[in-house]
Parts: C-alpha cells; structure tokens; sequence
C-alpha cells in the first residue's frame, strides 16, 4: 500500500507543484489549505507524513505542528518561507523533524520526504523483528519506564510520556544497546539520517530533553550517563 502524504499548504501553486510531484512517486495524497482543515485531516487520515507550511490561515503551521505533536507520533517536515521561522523550527519544543526553507528544489524534498518515511518504515519493521525474534518483547521494561514499541509509547510510573519522534527514536535506540557506549557520530548516523550532517550538538540536547522526560532528578542522570569524550550509556 502506498505511503499517505498530508500537504499543508495554502499557496496553491505550490500547493499544487507539491501534490503533483509526490502523486508521480505514488504517495497517496491529501490537501489541506489552511490549520484547521490541516488538523482535521490529518486525525480522519492518519497520514504517514505532513509536509507543512507555516504561514497558513486559521491556525499557523508553528500551533498545528504543537497540537499534532500531542495526539500523534507522525513525521513532519516545516516548509518555511523565512530565516526567523528556521530558529522556530529547530527551537525547543517545536518537535518538527526536519525542515526545508523555501525556495526548495523539487528533487530535495522529495529525498527529504523519502528519507522521513524510509525512517518510518524500518521503525515499524524493527518493532516487529524485535517481537517476533523473541529477544525482547514488543515492550521493553526499566524498572518504572515501559516503552511500548508496537504503539510507539512510552511510560513512566505508568503515565504516558509525550516524546517528540527523535526523542522516541533515540531512546529506543539507547534501549536497545542498553550497557553499550554510543558515541554521538554513532546516535547521529542510527537516529538521524546521516546525509543530514547535522551536529553533534543535536544528540546532546535530545539527550538533555530525554533525560528531562525519563531521569527521576535530570541533573543527575542514572538512566542515560555521559561518557566523556565519547558519548553516552544507557544504564536502562
Ligand atoms: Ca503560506
């Protein structure tokens, strides 16, 4: 079954440039003008990515980003039109997973977008290898802190914990290799896609954001320690 694309844009040019090009990969799309059709559709369709613009009537893509963030775990990559909304983006708790600011050439969002879903994928097929080898469980248990990766959750003392998609993916990562040291270039290239070169600085503050989510005093980790110079540990 083809991946689902939920184009939010209210630029109909582009709009339409965007739904043309992604039709030609076979991705099957929606189209949603303005935030508040953006978020209605995105809850009926439930799609597999959102490409979203942020300067949109109604609600802007910054809000709709912040609410879809709170019900669901799909990818977003912003479409930004200026360099003051790129700060935004990759501020703190916007929780975008990748950006392209505009003007973009066709051929880079279309990797960009291939990129998130291919991600998507081997999350999903990952879940189910890990359930079926029997090594672990579709659930992997720390003490007060259950991640649930068939569901894509995550609880501590059994309330759930909202995590931002990396935040998530970092931490299944660090679970997975639990007691084995990971150096930042390692998390970067298994986490983020290596082709984005982008700094180690982002593994840091994930690991910050994490620990704020997860550690029961963040000043001092126990669940994921610094090995200095090298990377982290994840003690489980
Ligand atoms: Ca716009």
């Amino acid at each position: 079954m083809s991946q689902k694309i939920l184009i939010v844009e209210d630029e109909l040019t582009l709009q339409e440039t965007l739904e043309y090009n992604l039709k030609l990969q076979d991705y099957q799309i929606d189209v949603a003008g303005d935030g508040m059709t953006a978020l209605q559709l995105a809850r009926d369709t439930q799609p597999d990515l959102i490409l979203l613009d942020i300067m949109l009537p109604e609600l802007d893509g910054f809000e709709v980003c912040r609410i879809l963030r709170k019900e669901m775990n799909v990818p977003i990559l912003m479409l930004t039109a200026r360099d003051n909304e790129i700060d935004r983006v990759v501020g703190l708790e916007m929780g975008a997973d990748d950006y392209l600011a505009k003007p973009f050439s066709m051929r880079e969002l279309l990797a960009r977008v291939k990129a998130l879903l291919r991600r998507v994928r081997l999350d999903k097929e990952d879940a189910r290898a890990t359930g079926e080898s029997g090594v672990s469980s579709d659930v992997l248990t720390f003490d007060n802190l259950l991640i649930d990766l068939t569901r894509r959750e995550v609880r501590k003392d059994g309330e759930l914990l909202f995590l931002k998609p990396k935040e998530y993916d970092l931490l299944v990562y660090l679970a997975r290799h639990r007691r084995q040291v990971l150096s930042r270039d390692i998390l970067l290239q298994r986490v983020w896609d290596w082709s984005y070169r982008i700094g180690s600085r982002t593994v840091d503050v994930h690991i910050h954001w994490l620990r704020e989510k997860i550690e029961a005093d963040p000043a001092n980790p126990t669940r994921i320690v610094t090995v200095r110079g090298v990377g982290y540990r994840f003690e489980g």
